[in-house]
């Protein structure tokens, strides 16, 4: 028998949350974000539940092109553009859409051999300050663009920096509709939490990406329920050995956790190694048999503890859910977990290890 961890990527919670997501701004298309190979639920995976998405969105040129080997005829949309000269032949070939930030990647488009102009995406840096051309540049960027016969239709975007927190979009979409007020084109504004939080900033087309995936973009504000939207990921695995520990006695390495009482606990097959975060302290949520106890002492590459002294009837061989949705449609946030371990929903997902074998559910 191979070893009891298993992951799940639901096609029907992402169908649902895409719905979800388009509901949030209907008058948009959705761009489903893929990129980190679908943050990590693996794009031949996930191509099922998000097939109704206008397009798809990514940075790699081979995830590019593993969207097409799916039979994918719809937009593309490389989030970074492309990195060098050789990329804009893979973009004309496989007919991708690309985002310009920088003056190089303009460069680049002027030498690019082509008798098929091509999709771009003209990026404002706002105020984030990562990329884009700053407000006072983008009309020159967008007018040099424009005189280039290898471009053809191009569109206007930005990304917010805060649309999860306390500053909003506000100042950034003002900035952003200065600078553009009468240039023609489709914009692209809103992520996740920018199409959730702030459905005024929806424009032509939407960028969610998290939400697709059912985590939310602003927890601990709100959880993933809160928004309607439902995990398109679960981690479990089994309980393979019990301990029963007298008061004083502790659990794994460093003796972190020291029994005050006597307690039961499991040992589950899932550790650092598979994903699942070394710094998630003792008392980190996790599911048994569908009912909700916690972690004791520190995580091990390929096992961790679990508290089991209130679950009498759970013992060798029961399930173990990390995050996700256990057998009896109990449900645990990976945002919650994410947030014992001191970091976010997305960090969890993209860092699923190759050694889990993952099957995809409706
Ligand atoms: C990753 C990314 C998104 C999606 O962000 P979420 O917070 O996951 O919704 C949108 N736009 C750009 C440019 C991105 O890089």
């Amino acid at each position: 028998m191979p070893r009891p961890i298993l992951a799940t990527v639901h096609s029907a919670a992402l169908r649902h949350n895409l719905a979800r997501a388009r509901a949030s701004a209907p008058d948009s298309r959705v761009w489903a974000i893929v990129k980190a190979d679908a943050y990590g639920h693996g794009i031949e995976r996930v191509y099922e539940g998000l097939r109704a998405a206008d397009g798809f969105a990514l940075l790699d040129l081979d995830e590019a092109e593993r969207v097409r080997r799916l039979g994918w005829r719809g937009p593309i949309l490389l989030l970074e553009g492309v990195f060098e000269l050789r990329d804009l032949e893979l973009c004309s070939r496989l007919d991708l859409w690309h985002t310009v930030h920088c003056n190089e990647q303009i460069d680049m488009l002027a030498q690019h051999k082509t008798n098929v102009p091509q999709r771009v995406f003209l990026k404002m840096n706002s105020g984030m300050n990562r990329l884009g051309f700053t407000p006072g540049r983008y009309r020159a960027a967008w007018t040099r663009l424009n005189a280039l016969p290898q471009v053809g239709e191009i569109s206007l975007m930005t990304h917010f920096s805060d649309a999860d927190g306390e500053r909003g979009v506000d100042a950034q979409m003002a900035v952003f509709d200065a600078a553009t007020a009468d240039l023609p084109g489709e914009r692209s504004l809103s992520n996740s939490a920018a199409a959730l939080c702030h459905s005024a900033a929806a424009s032509d087309w939407i960028r969610p990406g998290i939400a697709v995936y059912g985590s939310a973009p602003d927890f601990p504000q709100h959880s993933a329920a809160d928004w309607g939207l439902l995990p398109a990921m679960t981690l479990e695995t089994r309980i393979i050995a019990t301990q029963e520990l007298a008061a004083g006695d502790s659990v794994g390495y460093g003796s972190t956790f020291v029994a005050d009482q006597a307690m039961r606990v499991g040992v589950a097959a899932c550790g650092y190694a598979d994903g699942y975060p070394r710094v998630c302290p003792s008392g980190t949520p996790v599911l048994v048999g569908g009912v909700r106890t916690r972690t004791l002492g520190r995580v091990s590459m390929d096992m961790l503890a679990v508290d089991l002294t209130a679950l009498p009837q759970a013992g060798f061989g029961s399930a173990v859910t990390l995050w996700g949705r256990a057998a009896n449609g109990a449900l645990l946030g990976i945002d919650e977990v994410a947030h014992c371990a001191g970091t976010l929903g997305y960090e969890l997902m993209c860092a699923l290890a190759p050694r889990v074998p993952v099957r995809v559910q409706d």
